[in-house]
C-alpha cells in the first residue's frame, strides 16, 4: 500500500516509515498538517497514518479537511494515552482506526495490514460530474457509457477538478497539484492539458474557463 505518515516527531516518523517499508509498503513522511493536506490532495494514498498532536493544523483539522475534499484514503489516527475523547472525536470525523501512543511497531504494522484488507473489500468511490465518471479504483474515465483514454497527467488534472466540482482553480494551483511545482511560465502547461481534456471528454462542455482566474468543472445547468 501507499502510506502517508504524518508525524511531527522526526524520530518516531522515521521508525514508522522503516517498519512500513519492511512490511512491504511504500511510505512518504510529512511532519506537519499543512504539508500533509497538500501531499494527500495531489498524490493518492491508500492509507494515512495521522498523528493528532501536530503543530499549526492538528490531526483532527487535517482529517476534517481531507474528508471535506472527498479524499477517501483510510486514516489511522495516533492519539495520546491520556486523551480518551480524542479517539471518539477521530472516529466521528471519519478516521478508520486509532492507535494509542506509545505503541509497538508490530501493532502499527498489524493495524495497517487490517486496514489494507478492509480497503480492498470496499468498493472505491467514483467521481461524477454530470455524465462524466472517473473510476478511482481502475483509473477509468467515461463520458456517459463511452470510455475515454487519458494520459496519467490528464487523468490527474481531471481528478483534481472533479474532486471539487464548482470550485475555481487558478492555473498556478492546478500546476502545483498536478506537476508538483509552479513557475509562472509553467501555467501554459495547464492550458495545454485543459485543451486536451476538452478535446477528449468535453462535449457538451463541463470544464469552464473563469476569465482572469482559472478553471472549474461543474454540472451542466
Ligand atoms: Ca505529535
Amino acid at each position: 500500500m501507499r502510506v502517508l505518515v504524518v508525524e511531527d516527531e522526526v524520530r518516531l516518523a522515521r521508525h514508522i516509515a522503516s517498519a512500513l517499508t519492511e512490511a512491504g509498503h511504500d511510505s512518504v513522511v510529512i511532519h506537519d498538517g499543512e504539508a500533509a493536506l497538500h501531499e494527500a490532495a495531489e498524490a493518492s494514498f491508500d492509507l494515512i497514518v495521522l498523528d493528532v498532536g501536530l503543530p499549526r493544523i492538528d490531526g483532527f483539522d487535517v482529517l476534517r479537511s481531507l474528508r471535506a475534499r472527498h479524499i477517501t484514503s483510510r486514516v489511522l489516527m495516533l492519539t495520546a494515552r491520556d486523551r480518551v475523547n480524542d479517539r471518539v472525536t477521530g472516529l466521528q470525523l471519519g478516521a478508520d482506526d486509532y492507535l494509542v501512543k506509545p505503541f509497538a511497531m508490530q501493532e502499527l504494522v498489524a493495524r495497517v495490514r487490517a486496514l489494507g484488507r478492509r480497503y480492498a473489500e470496499e468498493p472505491a468511490l467514483n467521481l461524477r460530474v454530470g455524465d462524466l465518471t472517473l473510476d478511482l479504483a481502475n483509473h477509468e474515465v467515461y463520458r456517459g457509457t463511452q470510455p475515454v483514454e487519458l494520459s496519467p497527467r490528464e487523468l490527474m488534472l481531471l481528478k483534481v477538478l472533479m474532486r471539487e466540482p464548482g470550485r475555481v482553480f487558478t492555473r498556478t494551483e492546478l500546476c502545483e497539484r498536478v506537476w508538483q511545482h509552479a513557475h509562472e511560465y509553467d501555467t501554459k502547461l495547464v492550458e495545454v492539458f485543459i485543451g486536451r481534456l476538452r478535446e477528449k471528454i468535453d462535449l457538451p462542455p463541463l470544464i469552464h474557463t473563469v476569465r482572469h482566474v482559472g478553471y472549474t468543472i461543474r454540472e451542466p445547468t
